[in-house]
């Protein structure tokens, strides 16, 4: 039997494949520290299970409209227009199954083959996956610790051609914590409305920031550049609902009608009586989002002192997510070597960089417990000091 030829195109999640080891590891009653978690370490909410424990009750078990509930489309047209003043109607927003269906619809219907998509690195471990699937081509485009892993304005003129259809934005960043200025959210749009090209802009990290950092939507910097922006987020990270599976795109109507019409005959509407979780977490008290990211700000304070107390690891402070991205250069080893070795000789598992195009760094995430922090990075410590 011979698979189809995109199949060879793309490679298994790297980041599922290191968590699933740590995983089996720690089934067999091996002691891991593990910092691989791409989700929150809480429970979602009391108050959104509810909701939708009330839904299954009360009989929201059926086929819905594919693009959504309209009462949630609805609600998050108004936390779009309120929280980050970009002027949706429900007809400009679709409930998918996760901000990773998102974008995968987006690609399905913007890309033609041969179109280019360009992708700074470090990058989000899915997205030149999901423009080969769709035929298109990445371009990757490298930024590294001197630039905060942001990409500059002249590198993104630099990379456009005549082929180029999309650029993505993630800010707040994974793998990085990077968060974009204002001012450097402001100067790529410059160049996207210039250039006439278009821009899907993830912020699923968005209530997850520090300190005085902002979010900014890149939509929400005038008409011109609102014409060209496509807003994907979700309900995992914020409200600790990743297995839930629900995200939302928001876009002009033909694109968002566009990406319907290809969800009806894929997976149709997300699971009904979830989206009723969904529609408790934009309505209700936003307190949790609050007491979350309150322990997440804790704990990168406890893991960043301890990295950068670790004498060949750089790490640059990262402005919003829960990782931290640290350049392990100075070891001589392949993020994969060093990950191997690390989860075989201390027992800790860690994400190589080079899942996300970074082979010379190692993504931790802090969103675990700050004993296993502790324990974790004391392990860390005595291999970097064994490898130098
Ligand atoms: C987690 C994540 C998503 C979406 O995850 P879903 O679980 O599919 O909602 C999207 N983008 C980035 C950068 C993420 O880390």
């Amino acid at each position: 039997m011979k698979l189809a030829a995109r199949v060879g195109q793309v490679t298994p999640s790297l980041t599922l494949i290191i968590s699933a080891k740590a995983k089996a590891m720690k089934a067999e009653g091996i002691d891991i520290c593990s910092f691989s978690a791409g989700e929150p370490d809480f429970d979602t909410p009391e108050h959104i299970k509810a909701a939708a424990k009330q839904a299954i009750d009360s009989g929201k078990t059926k086929y819905g409209p594919a693009a959504g509930e309209p009462k949630l489309r609805e609600a998050i047209a108004h936390k779009l227009r309120t929280d980050n003043h970009l002027d949706y109607n429900a007809k400009n927003v679709i409930v998918t199954n996760g901000g990773k269906h998102s974008l995968f619809n987006l690609m399905l219907a913007l890309l033609d083959p041969g179109d280019e998509v360009i992708i700074p690195a470090p990058y989000w471990v899915s997205y030149p996956d999901m423009v080969k699937l769709a035929s298109g081509k990445p371009v990757i485009v490298s930024t590294d610790d001197q630039s905060g892993y942001k990409i500059t304005p002249d590198q993104l003129r630099q990379a456009i051609t005549a082929q180029t259809k999309l650029f993505i934005l993630n800010s707040p960043s994974n793998p990085t914590g990077a968060v974009y200025t204002p001012a450097e959210i402001k100067a790529l749009a410059e160049v996207i409305v210039e250039k006439d090209i278009l821009v899907v802009s993830d912020e699923i990290y968005e209530k997850i920031i520090y300190d005085d950092t902002q979010h900014i939507s890149i939509g929400s910097l005038g008409s011109e550049i609102f014409a060209r922006t496509i807003i994907s987020n979700g309900f995992a990270k914020a409200y600790s609902m990743t297995g839930w599976r629900l995200g939302y795109l928001a876009g002009s109507a033909e694109i968002i009608k566009a990406v319907t019409t290809i969800q009806s005959h894929s997976t149709s509407n997300v699971c009904t009586f979830a989206q009723y979780g969904a529609i408790a977490a934009v309505e209700g008290s936003q307190d949790c989002v609050e007491q979350m990211r309150q322990a997440f700000a804790q704990r990168r304070q406890v893991m960043l002192e301890r990295l950068n107390a670790i004498p060949g690891l750089i790490t640059v402070k990262p402005d919003g997510a829960f990782y931290l991205f640290a350049n392990i250069s100075k070891t001589g080893m392949t993020s994969l070597e060093f990950c191997d070795a690390l989860l075989e000789q201390e027992r800790v598992a860690v994400i190589p960089g080079i899942a996300f195009g970074a082979d010379d760094h190692i993504r931790l995430s802090y969103a675990t417990d700050t004993p296993t922090i502790e324990k974790g990075i004391d392990r860390l410590e005595k291999f970097v000091r064994s490898h130098l």
